[in-house]
């Protein structure tokens, strides 16, 4: 622990100077964090996914460490377009044709969210001093960032032909109002996306912002002068986090951000998974869910490995994730909670905490604070001391691990045994405690048929319990159901 703050010192990758550094905040104990946010023209994938649960526990993780965080999120999608360089089609467009939704339909998704328009002055302010000072030029219609004027462009890539490259991919075409290749556009009026929905006035005519000045405007407006650390997918460092190091910084005229973090990428066995790739390969929540996937399985599977390698993501990769979150939950299920933590658990509460700080800490780890978790299980102290520990884990994990721990032991409660005697009822763990009552009020009623050889009854009984999706078994000295 530093004194002076009272937060703990951690380490991280900076993707700016390839090292793991000792963070340090612009001002003491407060951290200004900026995320490149979900594009709204389709639901996020859990590619993506990937990148905004590291982001998430990352943010967890500086709050933990005792840091006041402020996290800004850009979630508007005005000069979005489908490929990385400022050409290519509109993904606002080829979303509308996706959902089949109208282009202004998807649109008032973000503008109800987050008022893209209260940006526009931010844009032109920027894009105004840019041109004033020589960092920016008109033409064709449109203003251009000047890269020719930077002592330094590429930041975390070294300047080869893949990079060059980025310009002359196949389907996209160069654009010839640029001086240099990796000039980019600032401000759209002469847009070969004839249909673009969302056009605002500035001192250049209609038009609407380039993708880069987004991130730079709303950062700027709402993290200060002054970033600390800006996260986004690898596939965002170049050319969208190099643009908009270029631009805030010679607006700026000083150092913007001190540290850039970067999640890899999730792959699936035939490579990249990409919204680009069309429907097929589109793995979002709501089919995890559709698959009876459970979300926090996926976080778990997530959490499991390092966010600067890239994780292949399969359905087995996946259902061994969901397995051992499983079991884990029902370790968690199983610790009695009304112990007492005495001095001795309190010391050992407190080790714990400290190692989680030190080893998540450690280039943000979460696959040892995961492991951690297995350590406490077997550590001996109470399960009262337990449960008071993995809470402490849960702020930054966010596993849910002691609500699902509850909610797996009301399941469990629901389905215990009802007795008649020596005639033992087990239920379905699915079902809803007052269906579980009415279910198991039939069977004992059939029961009792049974053994005073009204086997009419008994029948009626069965048959109105099989109309009712209920699979009976019987067992010696009971009967066993579960909903079909
Ligand atoms: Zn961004």
């Amino acid at each position: 622990m530093s004194n002076a703050t009272d937060v703990y010192d951690f380490y991280l990758y900076n993707s700016a100077t390839r090292r793991k550094e000792k963070f340090i905040a612009h001002t003491p104990g407060h951290i200004e964090m900026y995320t490149c946010g979900p594009t709204v023209y389709h639901f996020a994938h859990i590619g993506n996914l990937r990148t905004y649960i590291c982001e998430d526990v990352l943010e967890k993780y500086m709050r933990y460490a005792g840091y006041d965080v402020n996290r800004v999120m850009n979630i508007t999608d005005v000069g979005h377009l489908t490929s990385d360089a400022d050409e290519g089609e509109d993904k606002m467009l080829k979303g509308a044709r996706r959902e089949h939704k109208s282009v202004m339909e998807i649109a008032q998704f973000y503008t109800d969210a987050f008022s893209a328009t209260g940006f526009i002055d931010e844009y032109i302010k920027i894009i105004s001093k840019l041109l004033d000072t020589g960092y920016a030029y008109p033409a064709g219609g449109n203003i251009y960032f000047d890269t020719s004027k930077l002592n330094q462009y590429y930041i975390f890539n070294s300047h080869d032909k893949d990079d060059l490259a980025v310009g002359v991919r196949e389907g996209v075409e160069q654009d010839i109002n640029k001086r240099n290749s990796n000039d980019f556009v600032l401000w759209f009026t002469k847009s070969k996306f004839e249909d673009q929905a969302l056009k605002w006035e500035s001192p250049w005519g209609i038009g609407y912002p380039g993708w880069h000045i987004e991130c730079s405007a709303i950062s700027l407006k709402y993290n200060g002068e002054y970033l600390d650390i800006h996260c986004g997918g690898v596939d965002n460092a170049f050319p969208h986090h190099t643009n908009e190091i270029a631009q805030s910084e010679s607006y700026l005229g000083h150092p913007w951000c001190s540290h850039w973090f970067h999640a890899a990428h999730l792959n699936t066995s035939s490579g990249k998974m990409s919204k680009s790739k069309g429907e097929s390969e589109f793995l979002t929540v709501t089919l995890l869910k559709s698959k009876n996937y459970d979300p926090l399985a996926y976080r778990f599977f997530c959490l499991q490995s390092h966010y600067r390698k890239a994780l292949v993501f399969t359905w087995e990769n996946l259902d061994n994730a969901q397995s051992a979150y499983q079991k884990l939950i029902k370790k968690i299920a199983a610790l009695r909670s009304d112990g007492e933590i005495n001095d001795q658990d309190q010391i050992i509460i407190t080790q714990y905490h400290e190692k989680f700080l030190q080893q998540v800490g450690n280039d943000l780890n979460t696959a040892s604070g995961v492991t951690l978790i297995y350590d406490v299980l077997k550590a001996h102290i109470s399960d009262a001391a337990k449960l008071k520990i993995l809470a402490d884990f849960d702020r930054v994990l966010s596993l849910s691990l002691l609500e699902k721990a509850n909610e797996l032991r009301e399941k469990e409660a629901n389905q215990k045994t009802i007795g008649a005697g020596d005639y033992q009822i087990t239920g379905d763990a699915n079902a809803a405690p007052d269906e579980t009552e009415k279910i198991n009020a039939l069977i004992l009623q059939r029961y009792q048929a049974k053994k005073s050889k009204n086997f009419r009854l008994a029948d009626q009984i069965r048959d109105e319990l099989k109309s009712q999706h209920i699979e009976l078994t019987d067992i010696p000295g009971g009967a066993v159901w579960k909903k079909i």
